[in-house]
């Protein structure tokens, strides 16, 4: 259901799978939901008849979670504050820029220091990788470090030389996030990669 769905019950029961409600007096999963109140699931349920709300992860907060959850997905890919404004205006969200920027800053940081905190699952091939870009106008190599498998993107740096001899602190961070030190290293680019990889 979206990235910041999807991050908060992975947060809360550590798995994607989906959520499992149950009874908060009685305990029960024989649970059917009574339609969503704006923001907030509601069940009922079927051993004790109790009726109740799930707002997993906006707890305390008035606004209602879909559209919190609105705002910070489309801030986390990339839409910019004032269209983001106006999405949220067109479904009747009237919201300020800075509550738009707090919500997003709060959510975002917590998704950023949580996969901050995991350990990728990356296989025993990486390969670098090197593409030129221009940063504020200026020249730059842009290192990475990918698994090959998963493409997923362990460690990045960026140099202002093609041929820049030091790559270990891309390396280190490598090795850092991921805990290990892949069997083959696949080099598309310069040759000083797999030295460093030699010396590590
Ligand atoms: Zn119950």
């Amino acid at each position: 259901m979206g990235i910041l769905n999807d991050f908060l019950v992975f947060k809360e029961q550590n798995t994607f799978e989906p959520r499992q409600i149950l009874c908060l007096r009685c305990g029960s999963s024989d649970i059917i939901q009574k339609g969503a109140r704006i923001g907030n699931h509601r069940f009922q349920c079927k051993s004790c008849g109790k009726y109740f709300t799930d707002s997993l992860g906006f707890e305390g907060r008035r606004s209602a979670p879909e559209y919190i959850t609105v705002d910070v997905e489309l801030v986390y890919v990339g839409l910019s504050i004032r269209k983001t404004v106006k999405v949220l205006h067109s479904i009747y969200c009237n919201v300020g820029r800075s509550t738009i920027h707090r919500w997003a800053d709060q959510y975002g940081h917590m998704i950023n220091e949580y996969l901050d905190g995991i350990t990728p699952l990356v296989g025993e091939e990486w390969r670098t990788d090197e593409i030129y870009m221009k940063i504020r106008g200026k020249r730059k190599y842009l290192f990475a470090m990918l698994d090959s498998e998963t493409r997923y993107w362990i460690a990045k740096q960026v140099a202002i030389h093609k041929g820049t001899d030091d790559v270990r602190p891309m390396f280190k961070q490598a090795r850092d996030i991921t805990g290990k030190i892949p069997s083959k290293l696949i080099s598309d680019g310069a040759s000083n990669f797999a030295e460093t990889h030699k010396d590590e």
